[in-house]
């Protein structure tokens, strides 16, 4: 730990002062401490209490739990979309709650992609327009966005249904444009809530094999709620949670068919 405030000066040096800060680099990805949510006053549901987690760069991890275990309400706090109602959140080493609302917006733009068991495309844009989206908001040239969104899109194996709108979609080609959409500014976290909740099982199995490309490809951290046990195959790690609570942590044995 007495490495930080020299690693944080560090930092923003030139590359190769980069590459020997990330050997000092202690933060992890996501680091929940004391983590609780309640909502509402009085007789008030207690959805998270006293989550402490630790998620490194690059790791996989699965959240599983039953219905109304708090899963959505730990993606949503971690994503800042929440506020906690004690405890921190950390992205990246950043202090959630020491931002304001812009830094909030900006961080989740550049640091947080995410994906949702009901694909949340706009019905009125193409595939195309769907990725392009967070590109445009920016503020870029629509070629830029095109070129980019394009790549992004052969990148999932979707390049022939650019101009297809989501209801000329199937489930898992409407899921890869999300995944390409949430994967434009190549962020270093993606968030999945259920993303094979709405597939069969055939197609929920090739969109987790698209994940682990991409996770090869990206390095990025991957939290995966899932009810999916298979799902778990793909993480490095499960957590359960029970009643806002982790009540169990193991190591996953990653599925080693050679698709990897
Ligand atoms: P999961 O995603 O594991 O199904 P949730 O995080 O959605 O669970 O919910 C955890 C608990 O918090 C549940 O008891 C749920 O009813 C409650 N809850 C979630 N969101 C709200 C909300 N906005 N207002 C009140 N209670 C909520
Ligand atoms: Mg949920």
């Amino acid at each position: 730990m007495h490495f930080r405030p020299f690693s944080i000066r560090l930092r923003d040096g030139p590359p190769e002062i980069q590459a020997i800060d990330k050997r000092f680099d202690t933060r992890g990805m996501i680091e929940l401490t004391n983590l609780s949510k309640n909502y509402g006053d009085g007789a008030c549901v207690r959805a998270l209490s006293n989550v402490n987690l630790r998620v490194e760069r690059g790791e996989r991890i699965a959240v599983m739990g039953p219905s109304g275990s708090g899963k959505s309400t730990l993606l949503n706090l971690v994503c800042g979309l929440d506020q906690p109602t004690s405890g921190s959140v950390k992205i990246d080493g950043l202090e959630l709650s020491a931002m304001g609302d812009d830094a909030r917006t900006r961080m989740r733009r550049e640091k947080i992609g995410m994906i949702f068991q009901t694909f949340n495309l706009l019905s009125t844009l193409t595939a195309l327009e769907n990725v392009a989206l967070p590109l445009r908001l920016q503020g870029l040239r629509r070629r830029e966005t095109d070129q980019r969104a394009s790549a992004m899109l052969e990148r999932v194996g979707l390049k022939d249904r650019a101009q297809h709108r989501p209801d000329a979609l199937s489930g898992g080609e409407r899921q890869r444009v999300a995944i390409a959409r949430a994967l434009i500014f190549t962020p270093p976290l993606l968030l999945a809530d259920e993303p094979t909740g709405n597939l069969d099982s055939t197609t929920g199995e090739e969109i987790l094999h698209l994940l682990d490309g991409l996770h090869r490809e990206y390095n990025c951290t991957i939290l995966l709620v899932t009810h999916n046990v298979l799902a778990a195959h793909h993480c490095d790690r499960v957590v359960t949670l029970r009643d806002g609570k982790v009540v169990q942590e193991v190591r996953s044995t990653p599925a080693s068919d050679g698709r990897r």
